[in-house]
Formats: structure tokens, sequence, C-alpha cells
């Protein structure tokens, strides 16, 4: 559920854990992806929200160049040197904790160490970008601690590397970048190759964004993923031939896709398809808010999920399972996976009034056919980033 302020319960929990007063919490939230789904590496549009719910990283200084972590979600706290995280603890969640701290203390040799603490309303690997919340949190606390400032976008940077180079994992800029530049009632449209922005208002007159978590998360993942960006790199490298100015598929469209399909291997030319497409309907679903037209919206919301299943083929059962159950309540304006895909969440535009209705139906059509519980998630759009506290 959305989360209350919690800065004073953080503060606590520091006191409690670490055995003294803290002296920063700064918080950052997770985020749902609206729609715009593996455009990002493609050098797209992607269209997030920030969510009310958050991670907190409360936090003291050291003088020992020491960092001590500790996590009131996941077990096994940990002490290391600040510029000194022993790699071989991968994969481990202080990973992102260490990867931040390392970072700032190469921009700011003074730091000295830190007791941290993190905890949390994002729930964790379901696809709503609890890393990103973990490392901006972080991030914001400790530059706070040693005293240095940071553009927004020099934070979400921050952020990033220390998922690339620390967790191993090399995401894209959505989650760091709403992350830090969420604004309540407010969508986030990023243009992945210039990095711009705008914020569009998200007013939803009788209408919820509504997430849904599958439970289920399938280990074939990351090597997918891997294999639909080789995928995207075969797509540009034939239309750069034609074209020689093509450096991405965000300089290519439906119809060269189209024109270029037999010449294409069938694959190729499905995984090009998905991408210029959901390039063509994240803007157009910008568009289209503006407007105010929330059944369009919702129409490209679920031409987003039938490209992402048949031609990108990146869903799975569960989650079309979902898909196909909330899409069939009356109310709802569209639906589709979030995400990278194989597991994690869908998130739906739908009238207030009906969410009792996709609670109903997710209990007698998804649970009572063996499924795991699929748990509700209800936010509006929430915040950025924010320091909360400063002893
Ligand atoms: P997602 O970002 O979709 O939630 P990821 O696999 O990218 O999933 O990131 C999840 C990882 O981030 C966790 O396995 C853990 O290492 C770290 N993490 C996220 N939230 C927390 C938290 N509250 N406390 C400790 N570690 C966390
Ligand atoms: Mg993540």
């Amino acid at each position: 559920m959305p989360s209350a302020p919690r800065t004073p319960s953080v503060r606590e929990q520091f006191e409690r854990l670490l055995g003294r007063a803290c002296a920063i919490v700064a918080r950052a939230p997770g985020r749902v992806n609206l729609i715009g789904e593996h455009t990002d590496y493609n050098d797209g549009f992607v269209f997030p929200m920030a969510l009310e719910h958050c991670t907190w990283v409360a936090a003291a200084p050291r003088s020992d160049g020491q960092v001590r972590a500790v996590a009131t979600d996941l077990p096994d706290d940990r002490s290391w040197p600040v510029a000194d995280w022993p790699r071989e603890r991968l994969p481990h969640w202080t990973a992102y904790v260490a990867g931040v701290a390392a970072l700032l203390r190469a921009r700011a040799p003074r730091f000295g160490g830190a007791d941290v603490l993190v905890t949390s309303t994002v729930p964790v690997g379901s696809g709503l970008s609890s890393s990103a919340a973990l490392e901006v949190s972080t991030a914001a606390a400790l530059a706070a601690l040693a005293d240095v400032t940071l553009a927004p976008t020099e934070l979400a940077d921050l952020a990033r590397r220390a998922e690339h180079e620390y967790a191993g994992v090399p995401c894209g800029i959505m989650d760091q970048y709403i992350s830090v530049l969420g604004q309540a009632g407010a969508a986030l449209l990023l243009d992945c190759r210039s990095r711009t922005w705008e914020h569009v208002p998200l007013a939803l007159p009788g209408h919820t964004v509504v997430i849904v978590n599958s439970g289920v998360r399938h280990k074939l993942a990351s090597g997918e993923y891997a294999a639909r960006q080789q995928q995207c790199q075969a797509a540009v490298a034939h239309f750069r031939r034609l074209r020689p100015e093509v450096r991405a598929l965000r300089d290519v469209t439906p119809a060269e896709v189209a024109a270029e399909a037999a010449r294409l291997d069938a694959t190729v030319a499905a995984r090009a398809r998905h991408v210029v497409t959901e390039n063509e309907r994240t803007q157009a679903a910008a568009a289209a808010l503006r407007r105010g037209n929330l059944t369009e919206f919702g129409r490209l919301m679920c031409a987003s999920h039938a490209s992402l299943r048949d031609d990108y083929q990146v869903s799975c059962r569960e989650l079309d399972l979902l898909v196909e159950i909330i899409g069939a309540v009356s109310g709802v304006r569209g639906v589709r996976m979030t995400g990278g895909g194989f597991g994690g969440c869908v998130v739906a535009l739908a009238e207030t009034d009906s969410v009792s209705h996709i609670e109903a139906a997710l209990r007698e059509r998804y649970e009572a056919a063996g499924n795991g519980p699929a748990a509700l998630i209800l936010s509006r759009p929430g915040a950025g980033a924010a320091v909360e506290y400063r002893g």
C-alpha cells in the first residue's frame, strides 16, 4: 500500500540496529513503466511514473574508512573498506551500496565511510526497480553526508554506474532517471538518446493505475535479454547498409521494417517491428494523455502487450493470463506486461470502481487455477528522490 512518510521510524530503526543516531535520511521511489518497453537500449522513448513506494536510506558518517550496511528487508549485513568492496561477494545486495559509496569516494576523497540502514516498501525483484530505488536513495544519502552537491542527472548517472560496475547489470537509463526526476501527479516521457525529458501530467479522473505482481521470475530472463539486444543490433546493421546514418532502431520507421521484412531473418524482423512500433506507441500514448484521451492510452497499452508477446517474445504464460483476465474486466482501459518480462508485473489503467472487480477476477481465474497469489499494488504518480532529514 502507498507508504506514509516514514522518516521517524527509519531514524528509530537506525538507532536500534546501528546503536547511534543517524545524520541523514534520504528516500527514492521505485517505478512502473506505463509504456515503452525494450526501447531504452535502442535509443528510444520510455514513459514511466515514479511510485509512492520508496526505499529509505538512513546514514551516519564514520571516520575509519569503513561502510557498514544493514537492511531490514534482506538478511546478511556487511562491513567493508569504502573504496575496496570485495567483488567475489557478488551477487549480494550490498553491491549496490558499495558501488555508490566507492564512486562517491572517487569524487569526494574526504568521504570517510558510513553506517547505512536500508528499508523499503518497493517489492524486491518484481520489475518495479527496487534496485534503482536502492542506488538512488543511497547516493542521495551519502552525497549529503559527504557534502557533495550532485545535479539530478549526475545523481542518476552515478547510481546507474553502481548498478553496471558493481552489481553487473547493464541496465538502461530509465530506472535511475525516473527515480530521481519523478514528480507527483506526472509521468515522465524520457528520450533515451538525447537524455531529455518532459513531465506529462497524469490526470486520471475516476481512474487508477493498477499494478499486479505475478510473483514469478523465470530464470531464462538474462540470457534472453542479451539475445534480444543482439537481434536489435543485427537489424541496425541491415538498415545501416541501406542508410548509413542509422545508428539505432530509433532511426528506423515501421514502414521501413515492413518493406525489408522479407530480406531480414524472420526473428530479427519481428524484434525490430516491436521496437519501432513501440517507439511510436510511446509517443502517441503521451500525446493521448495530454489530450485526456484515456481510451486511446489504454488501447496503446494493449497493443504494446501484444507486440511484446508476439514479436518480442518476452512475455510468459502468467503475464499473458493476467493480461487476459484483467483486460476482460469492465472499466479496464488497457493492460500490459511491464518491465523486462518473463515474470514480474502487469500494469493496467482502470476505472477506480473496477479495482474490486479486478481483485475478484484474479481470485477466481488466476489463483483458483493454481497460480500463486497475484498481489495488487496501487500507487499514484509519486515524487522523485529527496533528502528527508538532516540531523
Ligand atoms: P528490481 O529492480 O526489478 O526490483 P533487481 O533484480 O534489478 O529487481 O534488483 C533487486 C536487487 O536489488 C535485490 O536482489 C537486492 O540485491 C537489491 N535490493 C533491492 N531492494 C533492496 C532492499 N530494500 N534492501 C536490500 N537490497 C535491496
Ligand atoms: Mg532493477
